[in-house]
């Protein structure tokens, strides 16, 4: 669906912008003045915590959170039972009488805002949303069930300081306010302790970001725990607490600090977690050891435990423990994943980096997930690396890990993410395939995943507020990463170019801007994820250039690396550090809803006229024969023999008879004259140039049909056939943002004009591209009606399948059996 009538955006302008002048007429057309107005009014005020620059300023603070838990996971009753200290240290300037803790597991309690507020359309797990109109799916009641047979969240028990002494505590919903004694003074610090359990949800049955994974084949698990335990909730100088709810989509936002993490696993686990392994040598087997100091030099990842060890191990099952040590340094986050069933590969990864010039590069996946898993997963991780440290920074953590976690779909967390994916089965003969959708559905993913270690991990944006913060600036370099993959990467469903992708939603009626708070976001995937995407490829290919977007990306990215930018601090910096002022680009993209859809209109060619009559009045008179022939009733009337009454009677011409109007007289020679001497000589030396030269002259008109303002990259193709690349700014629309027209003056005839040619604008409608306009050709097939309704007599004569005779119905019951027609 389009919406392109000037009335229709005009409306939109009014609303989104509310200018003065928008609606009383008599505005710039299109409100260009507007749309390329300073962000000033819509940002907020910099300061000394974040300056106008876009960088962290002098005065910038952030807190700090260090964690030590112990935790043991109780396969039978698929629980964690876990002890757990946070110090906090408060670096802001403000005394703090409260601290909060996210408690995101509350999100599966059956009183929590989340599900109470789920309305029927995603009510089943996250991946399983139905259409409009009322239905239930097989998903959706079994997740029902799975409430009623389990009860989840946070058990926790008192809440104590160092010395002992009980805090008193507010439950509300998935977050829990925590009263502190007395004032938590700038520049000091509190230890909080506390004992909890909790139920880990099959993430199957109720869609979460971990939970556990049941392979009924061959009745085993897999544990992938995220969001496990209670967090600290970030306190920031633009918004003080985050007291957003966890309402399942808005990720996390979260401070920085040191964990110590002791997992209490069965035996016969392996685990993948955030940060380094401490007790190596009492948990790993000599063998282990020494395959991962192979693989730390490896061209190509080695098994540290093999596909035939994993099969292996997850045939028995034991009672004993072991607990695996790990120690993360400044993450805002940890995650694990624990199985009996893991095969575990590595493959080290040398980076230009003096202070992590090595870092390990893991994968940890079942058995069900080979051939693939092995074949590409570790091999994605490096190459994410690769691709975003020269976009950003080098990667700075010891490990990089990608988990087979779930069917389709993956999460990130510090040094470890959790990726979908796997090869399918034969149910009758057991041969292993696997679609081209699965197989680059694997690539990206774990790019994207391992991406956001990046972003947000580590350039620290507030998820739970902007989606577009991280998913949009990680999507437009997962892109980047997979065009590097291979040539013919299909990035985006079948399509390699997100250009291309993303022309049908910004087409569509159900949009918000990208500016929007992540739980009110309408179309979540290309709003957040290829939206911003495509805008930073525009961004890079057209409007700013390779050399300053990739500048100006780093410099945001190196500013804001364990710290937390909020959209103004990217808006700026990008601006900052290019020298280009992209506040147009921002509104249009970031803040409007508008699509691209731009319409090369007429093209006037024109030659600059000599003046001379003896030259221009033949002219003139071929051109007058050309535009205006003859009356066609003249021609009529000779075809039946009618012969005027001029030529029956010569007596009646005259001096009209023998001039017509183009015939030359002196008058118009001295006047010529006379024109030639008024010239003053720099009119006359460029006169005598323009009329010797011949050059052609082309006025070409442009019509913004879908609003948003952009570039023009136009290619002026000549009736020689050569062709000419021509990038006309954005800023040609700041004084009309519907209509322009542009000069074009060339020495070569143009034959047409083609607007985004190599498809690097997002324009949605290509037919209106070319102008003059092209015959669209494309091969059509022939079909036929379709076959009347429903015989119920014909059908109550069919045959009634019985066992053996077709696998499918094997299990149609007797009383099934249709009515006998009638006997006549
Ligand atoms: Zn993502």
């Amino acid at each position: 669906m389009k919406y392109a009538s000037a009335a229709l955006f005009g409306l939109f302008l009014t609303f989104a912008f509310t200018p003065a002048n928008a609606s009383n007429g008599k505005g710039i057309p299109g409100d260009a003045d507007l749309r390329f107005a300073q962000l000033e009014t819509l940002l907020p005020t910099a300061g000394t915590t974040r300056t106008a620059s876009g960088a962290p300023g002098a005065q910038y603070w952030q807190q700090r959170a260090d964690y030590r838990i112990k935790v043991t996971l109780d396969e039978k009753r698929h629980r964690l039972v876990a002890s757990q200290s946070i110090t906090y240290m408060n670096r802001s300037p403000d005394s703090l009488s409260y601290v909060w803790l996210q408690l995101d597991q509350n999100i599966f309690k059956d009183d929590s805002i989340a599900r109470r507020s789920e309305v029927a359309a995603n009510s089943g797990t996250r991946r399983d949303s139905v259409g409009k109109g009322d239905s239930l799916s097989f998903a959706a009641m079994r997740r029902h069930q799975a409430f009623q047979d389990r009860k989840y969240g946070f058990e926790i028990g008192s809440v104590r300081d160092a010395s002992g002494r009980t805090l008193s505590t507010t439950v509300n919903d998935t977050m829990m306010r925590i009263d502190l004694p007395q004032p938590l003074r700038p520049g000091t610090s509190i230890e909080i302790r506390f004992d909890w359990e909790s139920n880990i949800v099959n993430e199957a049955a109720i869609g979460a970001r971990g939970g556990y994974e049941y392979f009924e084949e061959t009745n085993t698990y897999q544990y992938f725990l995220a969001q496990w335990f209670p967090r600290l909730v970030a306190y920031t100088d633009y918004a003080g607490w985050q007291h957003k709810q966890f309402l399942g989509r808005g990720e996390f936002t979260l401070e920085f600090g040191d964990y110590d993490i002791e997992l209490t696993v069965p035996a016969d686990h392996i685990v993948a977690s955030t940060g380094e392994l401490q007790n190596a040598d009492a948990i790993l087997t000599t063998t282990q050891r020494e395959r991962l100091k192979r693989a730390a030099t490896a061209k190509s990842p080695v098994f540290i435990v093999t596909p035939e060890e994993a099969k292996a191990n997850e045939k028995e099952g034991t009672d004993r423990t072991r607990t695996w040590r790990f120690k993360a340094q400044n993450v805002r986050d940890f995650a694990w994943a624990s199985s009996r069933k893991y095969i575990w590969d590595a493959m080290g990864y040398r980076q230009n980096d003096a202070a992590r010039p090595f870092v390990m590069a893991m994968s940890f996946y079942p058995n069900e997930g080979e051939p693939i898993w092995s074949k590409y997963s570790t091999h994605a991780v490096i190459h994410t690396m690769e691709v975003y440290s020269r976009f950003s920074f080098p990667y700075p953590y010891p490990v990089a890990i990608s988990v087979n976690s779930w069917e389709r779909g993956g999460m990130e967390y510090p040094m470890i993410t959790f990726n979908g994916y796997r090869p399918t089965a034969d149910e009758k003969t057991g041969k292993l395939t696997y679609s081209r959708n699965t197989k680059y559905g694997l690539i990206g993913v774990i790019i994207h995943e391992v991406g956001h270690i990046y972003f947000p991990m580590i350039v620290n944006s507030d998820e739970r507020q902007w989606t577009w913060m991280d998913e949009g600036l990680n999507t437009f370099l997962e892109y980047m990463a997979e065009l590097e993959w291979e040539e013919k990467f299909p990035a985006f469903g079948d399509k390699t170019n997100v250009l291309d992708a993303i022309t049908t939603y910004m087409q569509s009626s159900d949009q918000v801007p990208i500016m929007t708070n992540s739980e009110s976001i309408v179309q979540f995937g290309p709003n957040a994820y290829s939206k911003p995407a495509a805008a930073l490829s525009v961004l890079r290919e057209v409007v700013m250039g390779r050399e300053l977007f990739d500048h100006a990306f780093r410099e945001y990215a190196n500013r804001w690396k364990f710290k937390r930018p909020t959209p103004a601090d990217f808006f700026r910096t990008m601006e900052d550090a290019s020298g280009v002022d992209l506040d147009w680009f921002w509104r249009g993209w970031f803040y409007g809803t508008d699509h691209v859809d731009v319409a090369v209109g007429d093209i006037r060619e024109y030659q600059v006229s000599s003046q001379d009559p003896d030259v221009e009045f033949p002219l003139k008179r071929s051109e007058f024969a050309r535009d205006w022939p003859d009356s066609h009733s003249q021609k009529l009337n000779k075809a039946e023999g009618r012969t005027p009454r001029l030529e029956r009677y010569p007596e009646l011409k005259d001096f009209y008879n023998e001039n017509d109007a183009f015939v030359v007289t002196n008058k118009d020679r001295n006047e010529y004259r006379e024109f030639l001497e008024k010239l003053k000589p720099w009119e006359k030396a460029t006169f005598e140039r323009a009329v010797k030269a011949g050059e052609h002259v082309y006025f070409v008109d442009f019509r913004n049909v879908g609003g948003l303002v952009t570039p023009l990259p136009l290619t002026l193709n000549y009736v020689d056939g050569s062709r000419e690349d021509y990038l006309v700014p954005a800023e040609v629309w700041r004084y009309n943002a519907i209509e322009v027209t542009k000069l074009f003056i060339r020495d070569k005839r143009i034959a047409s004009i083609e607007l985004d040619r190599n498809h690097l604008i997002a324009d949605a409608d290509k037919s209106n591209n070319v102008s003059p306009r092209r015959i669209a050709q494309s091969r059509i097939e022939l079909f036929r009606a379709r076959d009347a309704g429903r015989n119920q007599m014909l059908d109550a004569l069919a045959e009634l399948k019985t066992q053996g005779k077709s696998g499918d119905a094997a299990k149609t019951e007797e009383k099934a059996l249709p009515l006998a027609p009638a006997q006549p």
